[in-house]
Formats: C-alpha cells, structure tokens, sequence
C-alpha cells in the first residue's frame, strides 16, 4: 500500500474513533469504544482502536478516568469529577465550582506537591432510583 493510501486510512481511523467518542457522555471503556466504532470500520481491530485513543489522550482531545482496574475515556477534558452509580455503575460527569478547597491535611512527609486528585461521588443515578421504587 502507498504511504499516502496508508496514512489515509490512519487519519480515517482516528477521525471515526474521534467520533465516535467526542460527544459520548458515557466515559465508555476501549472495549465499548472498539464495539461502536466496528459498525463503521468492520474491520479495525481492538489494538488499533487503543492506540488511537491512547493517541486522542496525547491530542489532549480525550483524558482517561481509572475506575477499578478499567480505563474509561472521556471527551470532557477540563477538569470535572464524577459520580458513579453503585446500581449499574454508569459514571457522570460533576462539575465543581472551586477546586481551591480540595486538599489533603496532611501529606506523607514533607516535600511532596499535590499536583491534581480525583474526587469521585458514589450513589444511585435517577433510572435506577425509580426502578428501585417501582420494584418495591
Ligand atoms: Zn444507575
Ligand atoms: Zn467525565
């Protein structure tokens, strides 16, 4: 294949990832990514879909939430928290007005700088509140 042919189909690549993933609320894992983007490009493989996100990361298009053991890719890139439903563990975003009062007590020894953190919220979301009390 030409070098051009081959970047063509690169650039394809990651603008239908990008699309994929830019107005997803969902903070979707590669896996829910990979399954999105395979009705489209039936043929792009799950390592290929990761090296482009990982590659949106980079782009600082995209910024990657750590939740239990799993990467979730948000397109909401300024800095926001999350609430995470306990019930079917869907994550939405929670934007808090002031980050300035978020600091430890005390750190581990002296000499460390806190450079960011992660606040998350945990709860039940509002579908799964009212299927609790419709089953009750
Ligand atoms: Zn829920
Ligand atoms: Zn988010």
């Amino acid at each position: 294949m030409a070098a051009t042919q081959k970047l063509a189909r690169h650039t394809k690549q990651l603008a239908t990832i990008w699309q994929a993933v830019k107005d997803d609320k969902s903070h979707p894992t590669a896996d829910q990514v990979y399954d999105q983007v395979r009705r489209k490009l039936p043929n792009i493989s799950l390592g290929t879909v990761y090296r482009n996100l990982q590659k949106l990361v980079a782009l600082k298009k995209l910024q990657v939430l750590m939740l239990g053991r799993s990467q979730h890719f948000d397109p909401l890139v300024q800095r926001h928290q999350h609430f995470i439903c306990e019930v079917c563990d869907r994550v939405f975003d929670v934007l808090i007005e002031s980050q300035r009062d978020i600091r430890p007590a005390k750190l581990p020894e002296e000499g460390f700088t806190v450079t960011s953190h992660h606040l998350a919220f945990y709860g039940t979301c509002k579908s799964c509140s009212s299927e609790e009390s419709t089953s009750l």
